[in-house]
């Protein structure tokens, strides 16, 4: 008896030519774990991701020629025009091929997303889940799609309400179908040799601050939700890391937001007598116990960023904490070996230079560096419909370069200048 061929499925992460992406880590977890969720419905995925794959028009062409089923774009709000190139070439190299877009571009501007030449755009639960129910639906399960904004092409009925899973069915990546070598010489080509080797997996999702310009509370819920500790110190085990070079980022939106599970997490670590180092992304608010924090850092904790946003000379305040409490963060961190990053929004509303120079002050004092990001308000997006977005320049939102001289008091060549030295690079999910 002949077996049934597989589907196939061909997942494309998009970057612009002009695009600055240092952070393969942060799309690698995605791809990664996108990849297990395909495969998990014995379906057969490809993967072209344009930051390492040398992509050209031709490549495309042929990757479509193989007629995928399905083919994922995991595309951010700038990635629009592309995404819609890519998808105008799918319609006519293999036109039966549907077409479904995650990331953070559904989140912000799922209209357009979800209209032609797109077929499905996910805009609310876990993507996992989003993902999972169009794979079913595309294999004659007919089911309402979690979290998916089916176009007008399709069944309106189709459509469903998201989903939030258990932590335990979370995917892991897949790591033996990432280009582990390739990531590995695009992060020294943009970093430099000295650069750690750095894997990512979820810890958790969710977070409850809802800051406007972010997408995690869309993309991942309002409450924390946490992996179990042995699970996740299985996986990394079951890497077989070379743990003297690497780093796990432990990917969540507020990493030190469940005391309890960090406190598991060190003690769990040094039961098993692990080596590995770790890195993370937090807030100022859950990083101010002195003794989790050292239990951290005796634990393999080597690095933490904290999203300050924007501090104002004036009321000397962060947008997010008072400066006491980054200061507490910061003193004890550097007790605990921990390097301590802070994340700015360049040109966040009301931000002057001046402001932006007391924050370096500050930041010198305390022995902390910064990352800038420009401030970027995607969620002015959110509300537009096609026709208005279509009068929108949407290759300008990439979060690392985004400026608005019309709004900002910031001179242009004062936004540049900072942003071009820019130190290593952090991948939170929205600001830090
Ligand atoms: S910017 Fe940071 S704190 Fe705010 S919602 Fe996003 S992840 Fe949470």
């Amino acid at each position: 008896m002949t077996e049934k061929p597989k589907k196939k499925a061909v997942l494309v992460a998009l970057r612009n030519a002009l695009e600055h992406n240092p952070a393969v880590v942060y799309k690698g977890v995605f791809i990664g774990e996108t990849i297990d969720v395909i495969e998990r419905h014995d379906w057969m995925c490809d993967v072209l991701d344009f930051d390492v794959d040398g992509v050209s028009l031709t490549k495309i062409i042929e990757i479509l020629s193989g007629y995928p089923d399905l083919m994922l774009l995991w595309a951010e709000v700038h990635h629009a025009q592309l995404a819609k190139q890519v998808a105008l070439l799918c319609r006519e190299v293999s036109p039966d091929t549907r077409i479904f877009v995650f990331g953070r571009g559904s989140t912000f501007i799922p209209r357009f997303y979800s209209a032609h030449p797109f077929d499905y755009a996910h805009v609310s639960g876990d993507r996992e889940a989003a993902i999972s129910s169009v794979l079913t639906h595309l294999d004659g399960q007919r089911q309402r799609l979690a979290g998916v904004r089916a176009s007008e092409v399709h069944d309106p009925a189709l459509s469903g309400p998201g989903e939030w899973m258990e932590a335990a069915k979370w995917p892991y990546p897949r790591l033996s179908r990432l280009p582990l070598e390739k990531y590995s010489a695009f992060t020294e080509l943009v970093h430099g040799t000295n650069y750690s080797k750095r894997i990512a997996v979820t810890v958790s999702k969710g977070c409850s601050w809802g800051c406007a310009y972010c997408g995690a509370t869309e993309q991942e819920g309002a409450s924390d939700r946490r992996r179990d500790v042995s699970s996740i110190l299985d996986w990394i085990q079951s890497t077989e890391l070379s743990c003297c070079e690497s780093l796990v980022h432990l990917y969540a939106s507020d990493l030190f937001a469940d005391p309890i599970w960090i406190g598991q997490f060190c003690d769990m670590y040094r039961d098993r007598e692990m080596s590995f180092g770790w890195r993370g992304v937090t807030t100022t608010k859950t990083l101010q116990d002195e003794q989790l924090i050292l239990k951290a850092g005796h634990s393999g904790c080597k690095e933490l960023a904290i999203g300050i946003e924007h501090i104002s000379r004036q009321r000397n305040v962060s947008v997010k904490s008072s400066t006491d409490e980054i200061r507490s963060a910061v003193v004890a961190c550097a007790r605990a070996g921990i390097s301590l990053k802070g994340l700015v929004m360049l040109g966040y509303p009301g931000q002057t230079e001046d402001d932006v120079l007391y924050i370096e002050e500050l930041a010198a004092g305390w022995g902390m560096t910064i990352r800038y990001t420009g401030y970027t308000p995607l969620h002015r997006l959110r509300s537009k419909s096609n026709a208005d977005l279509s009068l929108v320049e949407l290759n300008r939102f990439d979060r690392r370069t985004y400026f608005d001289s019309e709004k900002s008091s910031m001179r242009s060549s004062f936004f540049y200048e900072k942003i071009s030295k820019n130190g290593g690079y952090f991948y939170p999910p929205g600001g830090g």
